[in-house]
């Protein structure tokens, strides 16, 4: 059970819900429609999230959490940062989940995540990328999306059997839960999800003061940086043009804030206060 639950892990970290990695465009199949069902009661992305939390925390060689007692300065910045955009006003699920941050120390990793149920990983290595504390907003609002528009159960509303489906609905008893987390090993969001994740992100933005396109930003860079980085590093994250503009129009059509309204000595101590 164990090692079915980590694989639930490493799904959702490198895939079901990675923020920067869209989905392959070759499992376009079935990935296109967005009918938004979810068979899932809330319960389920909350037990997923803390079962999956449960393994991060047990496995600090793939996940090496930073203290947060340690790294108090660290902290206080994510979760205001945090707080800012789960009080937009703008979450469905702003009181429904149990919504937590954590930082896992690996500079080498330009990454976010979320479970369902709303626990949100930020790396240091995307923090310390990226430019402005409006450009990191943007990124977690498109997280937060995935958490708060409940990607992953869609996604297994979507590909498990009705059969399966059922009984993992009604189940109770921790086989049911196993099975759960060993489908959801198989799952990655399709390109309608991280759309909808990118377009959410301007909407929960649009309700702070943050710049709304700020996730925009992080795909700029990365086109900016394109031959540096290498051909490798870009494959993972296809469309950056696409999704740059996707949200800039999305901005456009809300008319809200487009300016950075942090001040960048805020994000200098962000990241000074960082290992
Ligand atoms: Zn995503």
């Amino acid at each position: 059970m164990r090692s079915l639950l980590i694989l639930c892990c490493i799904a959702l970290v490198l895939s079901a819900c990675d923020a920067l990695n869209s989905a392959s465009s070759s499992s376009g199949s079935g990935n296109g429609s967005a009918l938004d069902l979810n068979l899932f009661p809330i319960d389920k992305d909350k037990e997923l999230g803390n079962q999956v939390a449960g393994q991060i925390s047990g496995d600090p060689k793939t996940y090496p959490l930073l203290d947060e007692t340690k790294y108090a300065k660290a902290y206080g910045h994510i979760h205001r940062i945090t707080n800012k955009i789960l009080n937009s006003g703008k979450l469905e699920h702003r009181n429904d989940f149990d919504w937590q941050v954590k930082l896992i120390q690996d500079d080498k990793t330009l990454n976010a995540f979320c479970t369902p149920g709303g626990k949100i990983y930020v790396y240091t290595g995307l923090i310390k990328y990226l430019d402005s504390e409006d450009d990191l907003a943007g990124v977690m609002g498109h997280e937060i999306a995935h958490a708060d528009k409940r990607h992953s159960t869609e996604a297994m509303t979507r590909d498990l059997g009705i059969t399966t489906l059922l009984n993992i609905v009604a189940g109770q008893n921790q086989s049911m839960l196993v099975s759960l987390a060993k489908n959801l090993s198989d799952l990655k969001y399709s390109r309608t999800h991280e759309t909808e994740a990118d377009s959410y992100s301007v909407q929960y933005l649009s309700g702070t003061n943050y710049r709304c396109n700020g996730a925009a930003s992080f795909f700029q860079k990365l086109q900016a940086a394109g031959s540096s980085q290498g051909p490798e590093f870009l494959s993972t994250h296809p469309d950056p043009g696409n999704r740059i503009q996707n949200i800039n129009a999305q901005a456009k059509t809300k008319g809200c804030n487009t300016t950075n309204s942090a001040p960048d000595a805020q994000y200098a101590d962000f990241k000074a206060s960082l290992p």
